[in-house]
């Protein structure tokens, strides 16, 4: 038993994380590195600072996972919710928060905590023992980067996120699209069909590279590029490179038979891979891009079969600092090869100030009750952190594995119910009815111990 933790960084996970474990009667210091070593995007030395846009996105704990998420942290007293909602600003059904006064709330609720001191300082080892959590987020600094690269190998460590669009599968028009792997390559039929393939014609083709040129982008920041280029290209730096190039990369038609009409052979095609478990989820394989939202969407919907998709997030390229989650961590969010450290918030594979906030609870609550010599039952995956959870801990393809937002993709179905756009509404609030009753009995049980 240790009667301390641990918790280096003190954003959105590491401040959400001392919050649960102190107020669960243990000890917590929080590791910060700001003010003495800054980050490119942060501004300020607060606890929780929020360093892009304001908003904790939608507020809706019926109709939109992000906002059942909100409903959950608030649920289980959460001091990243419920500062956020004393210093709420109007934004229709969006949560916006003022920042400075949000971050400055949160740094006074935590130091001012009897269980909880903060050490102003960088962590750039790897610690022996003891209980850690680390919620250093996506901009680690570069000496603990090499730390936790050396212990987890570098090809498990990335540094920017190069995220191809999700496509929801109900939103997919399969009259158009079909299932098969390049020379239907693979030993079983599951393998031979693993992919879902978008036809275009020629005149296709050619509508869609013109708008791929013409869409809106995002620049890449200063010193955001390097190392980046090799690897990975954006879509449409490939079609500036020439109009042909995507038809001999991501877009080949080669090996593949439009099984809807099998004697005329696509000019280009687009292809999507499952990237869920459950299959509810598919992502556009090689299709990541610094298109404005926008404009992805203007321009991914010119692609036949996906004219109605709805997309679970869209493409972007950032310097992000995350693990490949699946294959390193337990569904305790422990390191395996190092379990008395466990990773929380945004380096963990999720994204965004709630989602990491979410898996600082997670992570909080579960070290807690190690430190008691217990161990938690896992989270239901019904419920929006228990979804998230699964999604990074086993859920998601760890070849391909990116990070992700928080959304009904990552839910078991709710049997019974109708698919497709009509019914979202219904299955929506089937959702999230389930899952509030499913956190509220996990929380119970989290709660319960701790007495
Ligand atoms: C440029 C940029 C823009 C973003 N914009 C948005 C947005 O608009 N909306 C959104 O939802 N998300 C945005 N994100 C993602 C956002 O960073 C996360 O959603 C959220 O802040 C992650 O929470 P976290 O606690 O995991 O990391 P952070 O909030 O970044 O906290 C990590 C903390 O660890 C500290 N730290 C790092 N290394 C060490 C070390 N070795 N020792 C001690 N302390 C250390 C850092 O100083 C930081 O305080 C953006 C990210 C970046 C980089």
């Amino acid at each position: 038993m240790t009667d301390t933790l641990h918790i280096i960084g003190g954003g959105m996970a590491g401040s959400e994380a001392a919050w649960q474990v102190a107020n669960l009667g243990q000890k917590v210091v929080i590791h910060e590195m700001r003010p003495k070593v800054e980050t490119f995007a942060h501004r300020t030395g607060n606890l929780a600072e929020m360093v892009c846009s304001n908003s904790f996105r939608s507020d809706d704990d019926e109709q939109n996972a992000v906002g059942l998420l909100h409903w959950e942290m608030r649920a289980a007293g959460g001091i990243i919710m419920t500062t956020a909602d004393q210093h709420k600003l109007p934004a229709g059904g969006a949560l916006a928060v003022d920042r400075d006064p949000f971050a400055e709330t949160v740094t006074a609720t935590l130091t001012s905590h009897p269980n909880i001191s903060v050490s102003f300082e960088e962590i750039d080892t790897l610690p022996d023992d003891g209980q850690w959590i680390i919620a250093t987020g996506p901009l680690t600094s570069s000496k603990l980067a090499d730390a936790i690269a050396a212990e987890t190998g570098a090809e498990a460590l990335a540094f920017f996120d190069a995220i191809a669009p999700i496509i929801y599968h109900d939103s997919i028009d399969m009259s158009k699209a079909w299932m098969q792997s390049r020379y239907d390559k693979g030993e079983t039929e599951e393998e031979r069909t693993a992919y879902l393939n978008c036809p275009m014609t020629k005149e296709d083709y050619e509508g869609f590279i013109d708008a791929l040129l013409a869409a809106d982008k995002t620049e890449f920041k200063e010193g955001e590029t390097a190392g980046y280029f090799d690897g990975c290209l954006p879509i449409e730096v490939m079609a500036e490179r020439g109009r042909e190039t995507l038809r001999f990369g991501p877009m080949k038609p080669v090996g593949l038979t439009n099984e809807h009409d099998p004697q005329n052979k696509a000019y280009a095609v687009v292809q999507l891979r499952r990237d869920n478990a459950l299959g509810t989820l598919y992502n556009i394989v090689g299709f990541q891009t610094k298109m404005k939202y926008g404009a992805q969407v203007d321009v991914f919907k010119r692609i036949p079969g996906l004219e109605n998709a709805n997309f679970a997030r869209l493409g972007g390229i950032h310097r992000n600092t995350f693990l490949n989650s699946p294959t390193l961590l337990d569904d305790q969010m422990r390191l395996k090869s190092k379990p008395n450290i466990r990773f929380a918030g945004q380096i963990t594979g999720v994204e965004g100030y709630v989602e990491s906030a979410a898996m600082g609870l997670l992570a909080g609550r579960l070290a807690a009750a190690d430190m008691r010599g217990e161990t938690l039952g896992a989270v239901p995956n019904t419920t929006a952190t228990g979804a998230l959870v699964t999604h990074i801990t086993g859920g998601a393809d760890a070849k391909t594995f990116q990070p992700m937002n928080v959304n009904f993709g990552l839910f078991p179905p709710v049997e019974g119910l109708k698919s497709g756009r009509r019914g979202r509404k219904d299955r929506y609030k089937a959702y999230t009815d389930r899952a509030k009753l499913d956190w509220q009995a996990w929380l119970g049980t989290s709660d319960a111990n701790a007495d």
